[in-house]
């Protein structure tokens, strides 16, 4: 059995004292990580406060993206060394906002899992197709190619632990998910392609989650599907309420 992760992907959201008063909140009232596992993924700014107020809960923190590099003339960037070096245990990695705004490639994907593993990260790797891929028909085929491309080389100890988030597109910040049955195909494709890449224990074994306007009241749906283990989720992490019934309803 896998086990469920939810994963709050807060973006470019809050100030600091809204971040700390948010997880004063729900730090307390995290499911047992036996059940779930729970992760806030903050803007760097908030990461080293935030790590330090969650020492002793089940919430864990993540980032949104990184460097792959360790460290060197990279100005403006975050190494993952310094991600762990404050107690960062996540990192959100290809979010599709990053691939279409700022650059970042399948390849880039590529070197920052590598990366996030060296330095005791667990990445979370976005894939998802926009609404003209799937109207051509060719959703499998643009996630099957950025999850090949972007787990390419991973032996199959650190396959097993990658966190797959598939999000389309088209259902980010839209208020428009997609249909469960439809999601769950795909991340049951992403299984099948991982089984390709790796072994069947692999694919078994990743956790997928599925991402785009998931709320308190549609996470179920998601949930109760064979392929999909957990959540990405954007504007209903923001608010603790929010957040803490998105943890009850998996747990
Ligand atoms: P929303 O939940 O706001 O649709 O955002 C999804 C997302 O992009 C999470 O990474």
């Amino acid at each position: 059995m896998r086990k469920p992760i939810i994963a709050a992907n807060w973006k470019m959201h809050k100030t600091l004292a809204e971040a700390i008063s948010f997880v004063d909140q729900v730090k307390n009232s995290i499911p047992s990580p036996e059940k779930v596992d729970s992760v806030v993924c903050a803007p760097f700014l908030f990461l080293e406060r935030l790590s330090n107020l969650t020492k002793d809960t089940n919430l864990k923190i993540g980032a949104q993206n990184m460097h792959f590099e360790q460290k060197g003339a990279f100005t403006g960037e975050i190494s993952p060394i310094q991600l762990r070096d404050i107690g960062v245990d996540y990192v959100i990695i290809g979010h599709s906002e990053r691939r279409e705004m700022f650059a970042e490639t399948d390849e880039t994907v590529n070197k920052k899992v590598h990366a996030a593993f060296a330095h005791g990260l667990t990445p979370i790797v976005c894939v998802g197709e926009t609404l003209e891929q799937r109207e051509a028909g060719s959703t499998n085929a643009v996630v099957g190619a950025q999850v090949e491309k972007g787990l390419a080389g991973l032996s199959n100890e650190l396959a097993k632990q990658v966190v797959i988030a598939y999000e389309p597109i088209w259902a980010i910040g839209t208020g428009k998910s997609s249909d469960a049955t439809d999601a769950d195909e795909v991340c049951g494709y992403i299984r099948e392609v991982i089984g390709k890449l790796f072994d069947n224990e692999v694919a078994e074994s990743v956790r997928i989650q599925y991402g785009g306007s998931v709320k308190p009241d549609n996470i179920g749906e998601f949930m109760a599907r064979p392929n999909i283990d957990g959540a990405l989720v954007g504007g209903a992490s923001l608010e603790p309420d929010s957040f803490l019934q998105l943890l009850e309803a998996v747990k």
